[in-house]
């Protein structure tokens, strides 16, 4: 077989309807009949799973992978993934955004020897300024802290070759950015810019507050400069505030208040116990991100757990 569609759906009853005929006429079009289409339903609450079951019935390459409650969207990835059977892979959005047509070219690419072909975003004017520049300082903070290259506007519109696969289904760490992981891998790449399209219907999942956890995390699954960082803040603060207080008792106390500052010794130390309080809370919580992936690794759960009855064609 020739094409695994990758498709995670987490509450998609109403837009996945409206997006599958296309998809499935521009699959054909491509590879005829030499394809499949896994369904990783994430504990959709609504009817998706039902959605899904029905048009398995008519479409025999259509496979249903159906987790036992919602694990989020780079694991249902991930899971996806690890059940395709395709020679390429190409992982796509249930919710219409990413644009069907230009599967054809991923597939070209593919067969000019590239073993990753990313879909690039092309920035979008009306997305909102806190999302435009956030993920500008995001991708340019981690491509200058860590090894791995990432493209901005990268998205998990991509495609990988099987060799690509069998790399990634060895990854056992639990907080995982699919693209992340994928980029760090490397392989031979290329990209296709794209712009987005509207979601046909629902809502986005990822709001600013999930979009930041999303950012963090990726942060800490792949760079551990924060950790450095803060501790050359804390070093520079510390020789800071030594000078500072060198030079409070020089001024105050040895030579008796000549450039009459009359610095309260109580205000003195309550603004730099606030900075340093400051500091340490800072520093604290960045370790305690890094806690929680040493905590989720050494816990060893298994990353997903598939709900096999309502499943269909898993093997
Ligand atoms: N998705 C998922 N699990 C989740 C959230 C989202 O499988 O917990 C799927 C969703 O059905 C869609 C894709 O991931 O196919 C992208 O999600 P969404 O459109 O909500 O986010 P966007 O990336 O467009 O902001
Ligand atoms: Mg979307």
């Amino acid at each position: 077989m020739k094409l695994s569609v990758i498709i995670p759906a987490y509450n998609e009853e109403e837009s996945f309807p409206k997006f599958y005929p296309s998809l499935l006429k521009v699959i054909i079009d491509t590879v005829g009949k030499s394809y499949e289409i896994v369904m990783v339903n994430d504990g959709s609450s609504d009817g998706t799973l039902k959605l899904l079951q029905d048009i398995a019935n008519q479409n025999k390459k259509l496979r249903v992978v159906n987790f036992s409650r919602n694990f989020g969207k780079e694991i249902a990835v991930t899971a996806g993934i690890s059940y395709a059977q395709g020679e390429a892979i190409i992982i796509i959005d249930a919710d219409g955004q990413h644009p069907p047509e230009l599967i054809p070219k991923f597939v070209k690419l593919w067969e000019d020897g590239y073993q990753v072909v990313i879909g690039v975003r092309e920035s979008n004017q009306k997305e909102g300024l806190t999302k435009r520049y956030g993920s500008k300082l995001f991708y340019k903070l981690l491509n200058v802290t860590s090894d791995t290259t990432l493209i901005a506007g990268a998205t998990d519109f991509r495609l990988i070759d099987r060799a690509v696969q069998a790399e990634f289904i060895q990854f056992s760490e639990h907080y995982r950015i699919t693209r992340g992981l994928i980029d760090w891998m490397g392989f031979r790449r290329a990209t296709i810019p794209f712009h987005a399209n509207k979601r046909i219907a629902g809502q986005a999942s990822y709001r600013v507050s999930k979009l930041i956890r999303l950012a963090l995390n990726s942060f800490v699954s792949l760079s551990v400069a924060p950790l450095y960082i803060f501790g050359y803040v804390g070093a520079f603060i510390t020789f800071g505030a030594f000078m500072v207080g060198l030079f409070v008792i020089i001024e105050q106390l040895i030579l008796g208040d000549p450039l009459g500052l009359r610095v309260t010794g109580t205000a003195m130390l309550s603004i730099l116990t606030l900075f340093l309080v400051g500091i340490l809370l800072i520093s604290q919580g960045l370790i305690s991100v890094y806690l929680s992936h040493v905590h989720a690794q050494t816990q060893n759960r298994p990353l997903f757990i598939v709900d096999k009855q309502n499943s269909i064609r898993l093997t």
